[in-house]
Formats: structure tokens, sequence, C-alpha cells
């Protein structure tokens, strides 16, 4: 079941929610919305649900204008942040529940149901704990049980709002791997919110980066990390460094730091602002014949097989520089804190003056 959602717009007195936001998910796929925390993913999939009706716009599920159908006939599995199960219920009549509500008419047989409900537990691997109660489940688990919960309906669409937002790291990271196989699986159409880029960047096929209620770009994890459509994109997936100078068509200064940069005519003369990705970056103890940003080493952290590596410049920029490195480049290196080192850029992003995004650019 395809979801298309046309020119929606959302408004809460005078505050506009969201601003003529169209999208298409394709049968099947999942789709992340990924944007900060107030940009209008919740609403968004309110109103997809049909718990929110849009000021105007239309929904569609396949071709049919589900807009002013009620929520309970759209046949959508919702799971949100909070664990929603019935705390007096098991683990297994929790997903039970929902096919126990059903008219008469549509009831499935008392066999029928405990054959289901064995079914989508051992679906979402919780069938060891079908007779416990929602207290003596981890959050983790809980939040398995409320999917096994919002599929036992067999929805035709199912919708994830922040599923893991109340878990810790391992935890999240463990279960959105686990999400993306069962995905895989049963290939309901989904759309997942987060407000977490790694999270949207793993679970996602697409991914539509939301902010202030519009829509800045979708597109394939790859694409938007690689290809942002706009400064807002690039700023928000993942840490960037941002370096304040002028360029004068062959070389960019701040300070006595500079770069050659070659931008094909690209760039203005005047101010530049270059944007360079921690992973972008090689560092050595002596600048190359294009490029010299000398740079005080003040820390480094250890995460994985990455060493972030925490540098402040010598007297050109402000605020602290990050350069991540690969363990054995950062022990070739040989550096302790205060030494002074030199950032070596690969690839830079340029942002014009009127704050958009212009070339990519490589030291020339
Ligand atoms: P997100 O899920 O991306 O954090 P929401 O969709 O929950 O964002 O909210 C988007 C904006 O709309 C926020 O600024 C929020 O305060 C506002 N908003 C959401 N629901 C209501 C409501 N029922 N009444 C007034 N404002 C609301
Ligand atoms: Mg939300």
């Amino acid at each position: 079941m395809s979801i298309r959602v046309d020119d929606i717009r959302k408004t809460f007195g005078a505050f506009t929610a969201l601003d003529d936001i169209s999208l298409n998910v394709p049968h099947g796929e999942l789709v992340g919305l990924l944007g900060p925390s107030g940009s209008g993913k919740t609403t968004l999939l309110r109103i997809i649900a049909g718990l929110e009706k849009p000021d105007h716009g239309q929904v569609f599920f396949q071709d049919r204008d589900v807009t002013t159908l009620d929520v309970r006939r759209r046949k959508v599995g919702f799971v949100f942040q909070q664990y929603a199960l019935f705390r007096h219920l098991t683990v297994a009549d929790n997903v039970a529940f929902g096919l126990r509500m059903l008219p008469r008419g549509e009831r499935p047989g008392r066999d029928r149901i405990r054959a289901r409900v064995r079914e989508l537990l051992e679906l979402v691997q919780m069938d060891t704990m079908a007779g416990r109660y929602p207290a003596q489940l981890s959050g983790g688990q809980k939040q398995r049980v409320a999917l096994a919960r919002a599929l036992a309906l067999e929805p035709e669409v199912l919708l994830l709002d922040e599923p893991f937002g109340a878990l810790d790291a391992k935890v999240r990271k463990e279960l959105r791997r686990w999400l993306r196989h069962l995905h895989e699986q049963i290939s309901v159409t989904s759309i997942f919110v987060t407000h977490d880029q790694e999270e949207a960047m793993e679970v996602s096929d697409q991914v539509v980066v939301m902010s202030q209620g519009h829509i800045e770009q979708i597109g394939t994890p790859l694409q938007v990390y690689e290809q942002p459509a706009s400064r807002f994109v690039f700023d928000f997936l993942g840490h960037i460094n941002a370096l304040e100078g002028h360029y004068d068509g062959q070389t960019w200064r701040a300070g006595e730091a500079f770069l050659r940069l070659d931008t094909e005519g690209a760039c203005p003369d005047g101010a530049l602002t270059l944007y360079l990705r921690p992973h972008e970056a090689a560092l050595s103890k002596s600048p190359s014949e294009v490029a010299r940003l000398p740079v005080t080493l003040a820390g480094r952290s250890v995460f994985g097989g990455t060493v972030t590596v925490e540098l402040e410049p010598a007297e050109w920029g402000e605020g602290m520089l990050e350069v991540e490195l690969d363990r054995d480049s950062w022990r070739q290196l040989d550096a302790q804190r205060d030494d002074t080192l030199y950032i070596l850029p690969r690839l830079l992003q340029t942002v014009t003056c009127d704050g958009e995004l212009g070339p990519r650019v490589r030291p020339a």
C-alpha cells in the first residue's frame, strides 16, 4: 500500500506546523522522517494516521483518498515512544487485544487468535515471554511487544513515532538493526519518525529531512549525506567544522591560515565560509604547499576504531575544531597535547555569502 501526501498544510492558531508538504512512500518501503524536535514530524504522522485533520491537502493510500476517513478504518498500525502496553494484561493478551475487540463478524476464532499471537511473538522474538506482564520486561522488549500488537490487525501501513526514543544507546542500535531485518520479512509500507540522524540513516530506504514544517530534502541515506540540498541538511547530518575567511579567486585566508582552492570560477571573490566534515581531513606535523591550517592539539577521544581529535585554531578561527582519524593514522601521527598540528582537508563544502551551499571543492 503506497502512501501519498499532497500539499498538506496544518496550522495551530497562528502557527504553521506543516507548510504544504508533499511526499510519496512507495509500497513496501521504509521511509525515515528525520528532523529536529518541533519540525512537524509527529503532526505529519498523525495526519497520515487519521488522528489529526489537515487544513488543506490530501492523503492517499494507494489511489484511495483517505483524508476524511476515520482512523479506525485506515488500517494503520501505530507504535509510539511510550510503551502503551496494558499493564494488567500479559504479553500475549496485549498482542491479542485488538483481535478480541473486533466486531463478532470479523473476529477470528479463539484458536486462530492464539495461533496468530504465537506467530507474532515469534516474529518479534518474544515467544518465550508470552506469559509475562509489562512490568517484567525491559524497555526494548516492551517496544517489541508494542510492535507485535501494532501488527496484529494486519495493518497496510505501519507508523512508528520515535519508537526507540526512550531506550539507551546500545539497545537502540540493536533494535534498529532488528527492525530493518523485520521490515525485510514483512515489507509493510512504513514511516519511521526520528530526530536521530544515525538512526534514520541506518533504518531507512529513503530519508525525508524536515525543518520548521517543510521538507528540506528527500533521498536515500547516501544522497542526503553526500549531496545535501541545503545548508540545513548539511548541518543536520553530522558534526561540521565551519571555517570563516576570505577568498581571492585562488587562496582562501583567515589570519595566518591559508588554503589554495580551485573553485573553477564558481566562488566570487570575498567572504567565503568552508564546511569541513571531521572525517574529510588528515593531520600532519607540517603544513603542505596548498594548506596551512595550524591548530593546537587540545584533546582526543577514542570510540571504536575512530579517534576524534579536538583542535584549537592557532590564531585564526574561533571555537574548537574536530578531525576524525582511524587508530593507525592517530598512532603514526604520534602527537601530544599542546603540539602544533596542521589540518590537511581533502574535501570542503563552500557556503556563499547569501548562506546557500556553493560547490564542493578540493585543495589545489
Ligand atoms: P516533532 O514531532 O517534529 O517534534 P510536532 O509535529 O510534534 O514536531 O510539532 C510541530 C510544532 O507544532 C511544534 O512547534 C508544536 O509545538 C506544534 N504543535 C503540535 N501539536 C500542537 C497542538 N495540538 N497545538 C498547538 N501546537 C501544536
Ligand atoms: Mg514528535
